[in-house]
């Protein structure tokens, strides 16, 4: 062997994918966040290998179900998922070879169902706008096919694999970048994964100090909505509010949340397109509305605080949709930038 080979022992590498999940970046909003209020950072968890935080509750789920005897090798998971808990999975799956079968609702976008067959996942497409307890719903088609099937069922919205993720990896994460410094802490609510695990740690291990701050499309039933559709992706919830109370999913501990703030479908997909053009970050509409959210506060906010904020996707998988003004055009939501030039403006 020559000299200069390291021995395998010294190599900087992981021994697969699944070891890069977590341990992901915070960054400064160095343009949007008000000058003269507190820090903002972003959570970077667009840079998990499968493109989204759902990479860490996909694991923590399988590596649980696997110490429960529920999965056993070659086995098929199932999920009902908005498409990045599907990937989370499909890369988990890919690794530790198990089958995958997922259920998206209509409305995901296009860029993460090709995503999801590309890594060799089944994808099945239902109604993204039915009520909870229709049959059609993405939870109850999902729990008809595991059982047909004889799958396990990953079920994120009752799994406490997900929030318990979060708890030993996202919130210790952010209490070490920021030396304990954290005073405010901001995600979307889709499972609750998210905002109750980092949320909980966040304030246990600050002694209560650190208040946490839910972002939600404003016609979610989380904050007190009607439940009628809306455009942002993967947060926020469906249901009517008279049946939201005994429907509310297991992940989501609401004494976690000090506050829900209710963020319009426009003011959610303005924030993300300013993200790429003023902060050089291209994510999902869901982290719009968890920044407008933590916008709105730090303008209320003292230099001395600090917020964090989850940002959970990358804009990649919505370039037929939030980024394309076309799409929106064809909605009645025109947001083209009135500077942009036209041909004629150029030729
Ligand atoms: N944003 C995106 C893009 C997501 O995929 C999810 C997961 N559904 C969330 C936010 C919310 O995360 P959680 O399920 O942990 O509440």
């Amino acid at each position: 062997m020559a000299a200069d080979v390291p021995a395998p022992a010294e190599i900087d590498a992981f021994d697969s994918v699944l070891d890069a999940i977590g341990g992901t970046p915070l960054i400064r909003l160095a343009r949007m966040a008000p000058p003269d209020g507190p820090p903002v950072y972003v959570k970077a968890e667009f840079l998990n290998p499968g493109g989204s935080v759902k990479d860490r509750a996909a694991l923590a789920m399988v590596r649980a179900a696997e110490r429960a005897g529920a999965l056993s090798p070659g086995g098929l998971i199932v999920e009902g998922t908005s498409g990045n808990t599907g990937i989370g999975l499909a890369i988990v799956a890919a690794q530790l070879g198990y089958r995958l079968t997922v259920v998206v609702p209509d409305k995901t976008s296009r860029e993460k169902t090709v995503i999801l067959r590309a890594y060799g996942a089944e994808v099945v497409l239902t109604s993204g706008t039915v009520a909870q307890e229709d049959p059609a719903h993405v939870r109850q088609v999902a729990r008809r096919i595991a059982e047909e099937r004889g799958g396990w069922l990953a079920d994120q919205y009752d799994n406490p694999a997900n929030p318990a993720a979060h708890h030993e990896t996202t919130g210790p994460e952010i209490w070490r970048q920021t030396r304990g410094r954290i005073t405010h802490f901001v995600a979307g609510v889709g499972t609750g994964g998210t905002i109750s695990g980092a949320g909980a740690y966040l304030k246990q291990v600050s002694g209560g100090r650190v208040r946490v701050l839910g972002a939600d499309p404003d016609h979610s039933a989380y904050s007190g909505g009607d439940g009628s559709p809306y455009l942002v992706e993967s947060i926020g919830h469906y249901l009517h509010p008279d049946t939201v109370e005994d429907q509310w999913p297991r992940s989501y501990h609401r004494d976690v949340v000090d506050h829900l703030e209710p963020i319009g479908d426009r003011e959610s997909i303005l924030t993300a397109r300013r993200l790429a053009r003023e902060e050089g970050l291209l994510l999902g509409a869901s982290a719009g509305t968890a920044v407008a959210a933590a916008l709105r506060l730090a303008a209320e906010l003292s230099p001395d605080d600090l917020v964090v904020v989850v940002v959970p996707d990358s804009g990649r998988s919505y370039l037929s949709k939030y980024y394309d003004d076309d799409w929106l055009d064809s909605l009645g939501f025109p947001v083209g930038h009135p500077d942009e030039p036209t041909v004629a403006d150029v030729v």
